[in-house]
């Protein structure tokens, strides 16, 4: 039967290379195939006990109904104290919005800032949902290259008259790269000439092994013109549970409310309480998920810097590595994935920026990580061998 036609805002939109290789993956998996993850990116840490009671209580005491639309006054405190700590910037709890993760921050943001037709600036390699976010608010995404740093000029030739945003987002996905406060603040003097948001995403900000963070918002002028995208998801293995949380300039956060008010309308009360509880749990949860990430990273990249062709730098943070390969990155992920039943992500699917590259996603349990460095330094001999 016919059916009628589809909007072309989901026809034509593309489809999520990370969630889609994920559900791949789960999919040889069912089917009896043992395949190494290291593509997606979820952090693989089992929410803390503690944690998951929390939840339990809440619902045993009947956090089951709606809740306020910006969240809960005691999850918005926390978040916004936590911010204090993290960057020193000083929100209000009535700045921070609870969104059903940081996709849904992120998705808010460009909601509340986007007409159609309106240009954001985009980083690439970047997130792979930062564009289609973009599109779905009618406007149209500009790609920015910024492997290894964030040109001015290059940022400054991109604005047009139909520019409203640039996305930024540190810890990069799928970099790990942190962005150096210099590199930000040639960014924010841009978005004050041309009087730009920055939709700054951190969501692996807490997960950072050297260096410091720096964050736009840091500065009042920063604060006035960032809207900022965290999420409890990659710092507490909390993936599933949607927990993430939108902070805004001083009274906006009524305007984009409004998006929760008339589509999911609140993150479940228990999911919060587990957040509040999580937050608390910080300082004795969180160190020990740093260096575990940190012992796999420098595992890892020394694995691979030993290989010919491939080039490992260490990161500062997050669990990602994004080697450069020899060859097509694209057929070098399909090559690991048949014959190694190593999976991973093709730097070009972070865009055309990402090319040569591949993201590794460092997930896994240790012995498995190991085995997959070992199938990969087999696979790199015998490239050698057939080249
Ligand atoms: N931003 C980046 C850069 C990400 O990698 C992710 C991962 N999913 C998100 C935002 C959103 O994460 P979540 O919706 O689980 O909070
Ligand atoms: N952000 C993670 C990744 O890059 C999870 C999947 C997604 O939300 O895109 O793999």
């Amino acid at each position: 039967m016919p059916t009628p036609r589809l909007a072309s805002r989901v026809a034509g939109l593309k489809p999520s290379a990370t969630v889609e290789m994920t559900e791949r993956v789960r999919a040889a998996r069912a089917a009896g195939r043992r395949i190494i993850g290291l593509s997606s990116g979820d952090p693989g840490l089992d929410t803390d006990p503690r944690i998951i009671e929390a939840a339990n209580r809440a619902l045993h005491d009947g956090d089951t109904h709606y809740g306020p639309a910006a969240g809960s006054a005691a999850l918005r405190a926390a978040l916004a104290d936590r911010e204090r700590l993290r960057t020193g910037a000083a929100y209000a709890p009535e700045d921070v919005l609870i969104t059903p993760g940081g996709k849904f921050a992120l998705l808010t943001a460009l909601m509340g800032i986007v007409e159609p037709g309106d240009e954001v600036l985009v980083p690439e390699p970047g997130w792979v949902s930062y564009g289609p976010c973009i599109r779905l608010c009618g406007g149209t995404p500009v790609p920015l290259p910024m492997l290894d740093r964030i040109d001015p000029g290059q940022l400054a030739a991109a604005i047009t008259p139909r520019t409203v945003a640039i996305v930024l987002n540190s810890p990069v996905n799928p970099t790990a790269r942190v962005l150096p406060a210099a590199e930000l603040d040639a960014v924010l003097a841009l978005a004050e000439r041309h009087d730009l948001w920055i939709v700054f995403d951190q969501v692996y900000s807490d997960l950072l092994h050297a260096g410091r963070f720096a964050a736009p918002q840091a500065s009042s002028a920063g604060q006035a013109r960032t809207l900022v995208v965290d999420s409890l998801s990659k710092t507490f293995g909390m993936t599933g549970w949607r927990l993430g949380s939108l902070s805004m300039p001083a009274g906006t956060a009524r305007s984009f409310q409004r998006v929760m008010q008339h589509s999911v309308y609140c993150v479940p009360g228990f999911v919060q309480q587990a957040g509040v509880a999580a937050l608390r749990l910080f300082d004795d949860l969180v160190p020990g998920y740093r260096a575990l990430f940190r012992a796999r990273q420098e595992y890892a990249a020394s694995r691979l810097a030993a290989l010919p062709g491939i080039h490992c730098p260490l990161p500062d943070a997050g669990f990602y590595l994004f080697p450069s390969v020899p060859g097509d990155d694209g057929a070098v992920a399909a090559s690991w994935l048949d014959r190694l039943s190593v999976a991973s992500l093709p730097g070009s699917a972070f865009g055309a920026a990402g090319a040569g590259h591949i993201r590794l996603s460092l997930t896994t349990t240790q012995p498995d990580l190991e085995d997959a460095m070992d199938r990969i330094a087999q696979w790199s001999r015998q490239e050698q061998v057939l080249a």
